[in-house]
């Protein structure tokens, strides 16, 4: 999703309360960055904030994030069923990102914070077992094959999913694009990971489709008929962590 370049919103996002700016500087600390934004969210207004848990219980509060969070329909969504998790949107352009930022400047998710940035940065971002849950919806095809390594499912992400997911970490991936999800299905033989769950049509599979949040392209994809495919990926349990990079 490439919006048209919106002007001002590099500085819109510099100015948000919701972006973290030097996500590299917080490597290994998101979860007492969270804790330390809820107080000071408490402290201006405890109505539109409500309390995280207290700092020894938030340590080991979930955290999840979606890669490409596009104008973050899904995350937010998420964010607001389950106050428990925390959660971070990666999203690389600012015109996308700013209208994710519009819709958190309405609801002020305490537990949903945003990088502008790129996937690719994504070990400096975050540390060793610290994400447990990665999601990717609807993540651009790159359909050139030389430009496979830039798929986020490809082998070379999966990778990096594995420096930072927690052993019991799991990856979500959804997408209409058989062509990318049958190329994703290929990329996990050479990962750490297997496929837990697997459909071709989520929404037809009472089991899958279970809690399902749509984002807005399954949304727009769904009601053209495309089917939409979705994976669950578990670590297998014969190989260690440490795969391709
Ligand atoms: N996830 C949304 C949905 O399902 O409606 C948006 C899907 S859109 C096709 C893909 C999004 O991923 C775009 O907003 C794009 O800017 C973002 N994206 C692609 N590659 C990325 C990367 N390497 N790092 C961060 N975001 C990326």
């Amino acid at each position: 999703m490439r919006l048209r370049n919106i002007p001002g919103a590099r500085d819109a996002i510099q100015e948000s309360p919701w972006t973290v700016k030097e996500p590299q500087s917080f490597r290994g600390q998101w979860r007492a960055l969270f804790e330390e934004r809820a107080a000071a969210l408490r402290a201006q207004d405890p109505a539109a904030a409500p309390a995280l848990p207290a700092a020894d219980t938030a340590a080991r509060k979930p955290l999840h994030l979606e890669i490409g969070t596009g104008k973050g329909r899904f995350i937010m969504e998420l964010a607001a069923l389950h106050p428990d998790v925390l959660y971070v949107g990666i999203e690389k352009y600012s015109s996308v990102l700013l209208r994710c930022l519009e819709k958190q400047d309405e609801l002020q998710l305490p537990n949903l914070l945003f990088i502008r940035g790129d996937a690719e940065l994504i070990t400096e971002y975050f540390a060793e077992n610290e994400i447990d849950r990665i999601y990717l919806n609807f993540s651009d095809p790159w359909p050139k094959a030389r430009h496979a390594r830039r798929r986020l499912p490809s082998r070379e992400f999966l990778a990096r999913y594995d420096r930072i997911l927690t052993p019991d970490g799991r990856i979500e991936f959804k997408t209409d694009n058989r062509g990318l999800f049958d190329f994703a299905v290929e990329e996990t033989e050479e990962s750490v990971f297997r496929i837990a769950e697997i459909t071709y049509d989520l929404h037809r599979d009472p089991a899958m489709n279970e809690g399902n949040i749509m984002t807005e392209y399954e949304k727009k994809f769904s009601q053209l008929g495309n089917k939409i495919c979705k994976y669950i990926l578990v670590r297998r349990p014969d190989r260690e962590r440490g795969g391709t990079d």
